[in-house]
């Protein structure tokens, strides 16, 4: 161990504790020690996984109200939010369970003998993640991996420890065998970039910039290590005049998590004729945001992560940009208002790149060939929703959009029984879903002869 990490409460920028930052050789230790545990766990009966899977939902249950505290401490998630954020980790958990026992492989026809595929666990797995939602993405990159046989080492942002650390308590509680589900906090360059390298690290889930997540594959691809990355965005909200303009103009669409979230919808594309009326309605939405500590039941939005943070926020936002905007508290706490940026044009680095911040540009488009155009013209693909009554334009819009996650008439958010992942450079693979398993084994073919031994 070599220093140690000081965990910040975002709105008050008190310390709520400290915790040791793992360098490479302690993440060479846990890795060491997930070989040996992912060797027996593999070995017990599929049966006995998937009930050992559900006890640890029971007691991650039980532990909905202090997990969500944590969150909120340690992240500024709003209450409301951060028990959804439990629960997620726990239905996850139970949905995983359920595929223990179906993680079927195939038959094939073939001439001679019988063919027979399997899937089997790749071994240890690496989870990088992010700070922006810490308990639930370290929960989809780890729990189906767990589920179908592999160990977990899994570093969490260095900002936010917290949660991922308790997670792996109440596995032990539950009577997961020791050193399966391992959580090495520390700092990215460190110990991410140790999961990264490490030879006998099977895979690597990682959650983040696109930059960071570019680096991460260069660094896999030298040792041909598989990757899933779910990484930036800048999603569109498209609303066509014919819209339900009330339900389009949903000002969490992008304020959720203070905006802080990868499919936040941050491009509102509107329709012309309808552009003053969203304008006015956004007006009045933003005005009636109320934000504030986190932990009063009655807050909808909460400060962002840091200080770095906050000050990128404000280097996209000059104090003398037309813009709507919110209220937000003064004094400690890095807080920031609700607001959507009006004069900006389309290619302005606002529009284009992901402020993740409580920040949303509003830009005009003519007719439905313009909408589509804009929204395809950036070079992530992760999120999106679009809003008409029109049903043929509903289907040819969703068919030319280059998006991972899109939304028609809703601002849906992610489900752990669909897939979620992106296009272009916002990810590489598919988490959650019937299939997140899946992307967590090696598939084994076996070709078994009914000719006999040559005699
Ligand atoms: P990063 O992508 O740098 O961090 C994500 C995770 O990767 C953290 O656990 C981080 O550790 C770790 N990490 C950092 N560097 C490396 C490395 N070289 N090798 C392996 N792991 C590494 O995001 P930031 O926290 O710096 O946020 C910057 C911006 O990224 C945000 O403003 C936002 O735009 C975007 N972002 C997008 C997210 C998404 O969900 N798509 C999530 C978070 C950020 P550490 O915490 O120590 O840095």
């Amino acid at each position: 161990m070599s220093d140690q990490l000081q965990v910040l409460n975002p709105a008050t920028e008190e310390v709520v504790a400290t915790v040791p930052a793992a360098d490479a050789a302690e993440v060479d230790r846990a890795v060491g020690r997930a070989i040996a545990a992912q060797r027996s766990w593999a070995a017990v009966a599929p049966a006995d996984r998937a009930r050992l899977l559900r006890r640890f939902a029971d007691v991650v249950d039980t532990h909905v109200e202090e997990l969500a505290q944590l969150e909120v401490r340690e992240a500024g998630h709003v209450l409301g939010n951060a028990r959804w954020e439990a629960g997620n980790a726990r239905d996850l958990l139970l949905y995983a369970a359920g595929g223990v026992e179906r993680l079927l492989g195939k038959q094939i026809p073939v001439p001679g003998g019988w063919d027979v595929t399997f899937q089997e666990p790749l071994g240890v797995v690496g989870v990088i993640a992010p700070w922006n939602f810490p308990m639930p993405i370290a929960a989809w990159g780890s729990f189906p991996a767990l589920a179908a046989g592999n160990a977990v080492v899994l570093k969490p942002a260095e900002t936010t420890p917290l949660t991922a650390l308790r997670l792996a308590e109440l596995a032990l509680e539950a009577g997961l065998p020791e050193h399966l589900f391992q959580v090495v906090p520390g700092y990215g360059h460190i110990a991410g970039r140790a999961l990264v390298d490490h030879p006998d690290v099977a895979k690597i889930v990682f959650t983040g910039s696109t930059r960071t997540g570019r680096e991460v594959m260069e660094r896999c691809a030298r040792l041909v290590k598989p990757v899933t990355l779910e990484l930036g965005g800048k999603s569109p909200n498209i609303v066509f005049a014919d819209a339900d303009l009330s339900a389009a103009v949903d000002p969490f669409s992008f304020l959720d998590n203070s905006g802080q979230d990868c499919c936040a919808r941050t491009r509102i594309l509107v329709q012309e004729p309808v552009y003053d009326e969203v304008r006015e309605l956004l007006a009045d939405a933003l005005a009636a945001v109320v934000v504030g500590d986190p932990a009063d039941e009655k807050t909808q939005m909460g400060p962002l992560i840091s200080r770095q943070q906050l000050d990128r926020v404000r280097s996209f936002v000059p104090e003398d940009a037309p813009a709507l905007r919110g209220d937000a508290p003064d004094g400690p706490g890095f807080w920031f208002p609700p607001t959507v940026l009006t004069g900006e044009r389309h290619d302005s680095a606002a529009a284009r790149e992901e402020i993740f911040g409580p920040v949303a540009v509003l830009l005009p488009f003519t007719d439905e060939a313009d909408a589509i155009r804009l929204a395809n013209d950036t070079p992530y693909g992760l999120a999106g929703s679009l809003w008409t009554r029109d049903l043929g334009r509903a289907l040819r819009v969703s068919g030319a959009v280059r998006i991972g996650n899109l939304s028609v008439n809703s601002h849906s958010a992610v489900r752990y029984w669909t897939p979620f992942g992106g296009f272009k450079q916002s990810g590489v693979g598919r988490e959650l879903g019937p299939d997140a398993l899946a992307a967590f084994t090696e598939t084994k073919n076996v070709f078994i002869s009914t000719e006999g031994p040559a005699q």
